[in-house]
């Protein structure tokens, strides 16, 4: 067992559970190590501008009723200020631009209207939290929870008959074609979603919020060199789905938990526990050398690890990442 402090997570997220099915080790470096160091993806950061300017503009047109083209330049002048993506196709010129197009295309007062909710607001970036009813390792009494954002639910009426959908917009810098021609294959590009673990998250939280969804929309908003428009995908997702869904997370986090127990134990190092994978699809993800490489070469590669990365965590009380050994001693986990 290395002396560096861990602390398991209080919470779990779709992208933390990614990490999970890539590689154990990955993810004891990322969430229980808290080894970190900050690290551009232009991909995350074209889609988070576009997420967040997706929320600024539904905000400004529903909830506090301005006009559509003010909503539209208000989305876009967010993603010119915003933070250089660094990627020199999906720059923020070209993503505030076909973020315009979107607009257009899939109109704010011709959209699906956000379902309201009760405090008078509108289901438009929903944070959700699901008690995953499993104890947390450290922290005696507390569960663990699933988190996440909900990016856009809403709503479809038709004559008295009322249904309620998902919705949310993915960015991406190629699309699949029927072979041989420049025709979208849209069922290709709907079977990347089918079994999306964070569809299925929505979907499941919103039903466990009340909401249960028909179907879920994709609007994939395509940043090429030549312009491309928006294009929408709907997927069914049903009850059998979710509960499978569920099951199998929980699952995820209790072996995962228990590894931590084992390890905890002291009669474990890191690597027989959490055993690194060695996976191009998990060392090597996107094209992306994994930021923990050096730690995978040797017994005690922790060592090369430390000399690059902090050990600090996200204080949810404070709002701010802070040292990992601090947050332990003031919050008193041993
Ligand atoms: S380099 Fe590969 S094996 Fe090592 S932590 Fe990263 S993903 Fe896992």
């Amino acid at each position: 067992m290395s002396n560096l402090p861990t602390f398991f997570p209080l919470s779990f997220s779709v992208s933390s559970m990614k990490s999970l099915h890539k590689c154990a080790m990955l993810t004891f470096r990322e969430q229980i190590q808290h080894l970190s160091a900050y690290s551009k993806n232009p991909d995350l950061i074209a889609g988070g501008h576009v997420a967040k300017a997706c929320e600024l503009a539904r905000v400004a047109y529903f909830t506090e009723g301005k006009d559509e083209d003010e909503c539209i330049e208000l989305a876009q002048e967010y993603i010119l200020d915003a933070e250089d993506t660094g990627d020199t196709v999906k720059t923020n010129e070209a993503t505030a631009f076909a973020l315009g197009q979107y607009f257009r295309k899939f109109r704010l007062s011709e959209a699906l209207p956000p379902c309201s909710l009760s405090d008078g607001t509108h289901a438009v970036e929903y944070k959700f939290e699901l008690d995953t009813g499993i104890e947390h390792p450290e922290i005696k009494g507390r569960n663990i929870v699933f988190s996440g954002r909900l990016d856009y639910l809403c709503e479809k009426i038709i004559g008295n008959v009322v249904t309620r959908h998902g919705l949310d917009e993915k960015t991406c810098k190629s699309v699949y074609r029927v072979q041989g021609s420049k025709t979208i294959d849209y069922a290709k590009e709907a079977d990347r979603y089918r079994l999306d673990s964070q569809i299925l998250s929505y979907c499941f939280a919103a039903r466990a919020l009340g909401v249960p969804l028909t179907s879920f929309f994709i609007r994939r908003i395509p940043i090429m060199k030549d312009f491309e428009p928006a294009f929408e995908l709907e997927l069914q997702v049903n009850d059998f789905m979710l509960d499978l869904w569920w099951k199998g997370t929980r699952e995820l986090i209790m072996d995962y938990k228990e590894k931590y127990l084992l390890y905890k134990s002291g009669l474990y190092n890191e690597g027989e526990v959490f055993i690194p994978k060695y996976q191009e699809h998990a060392c090597l993800s996107y094209g992306k050398t994994c930021r923990y490489l050096d730690g995978c070469f040797s017994k005690d590669g922790v060592g090369f690890l430390t000399e690059r990365f902090s050990q600090r965590i996200w204080d949810r009380d404070k709002r701010e990442e802070v040292d990992l050994l601090t947050y332990l001693k003031e919050n008193n986990i041993e």
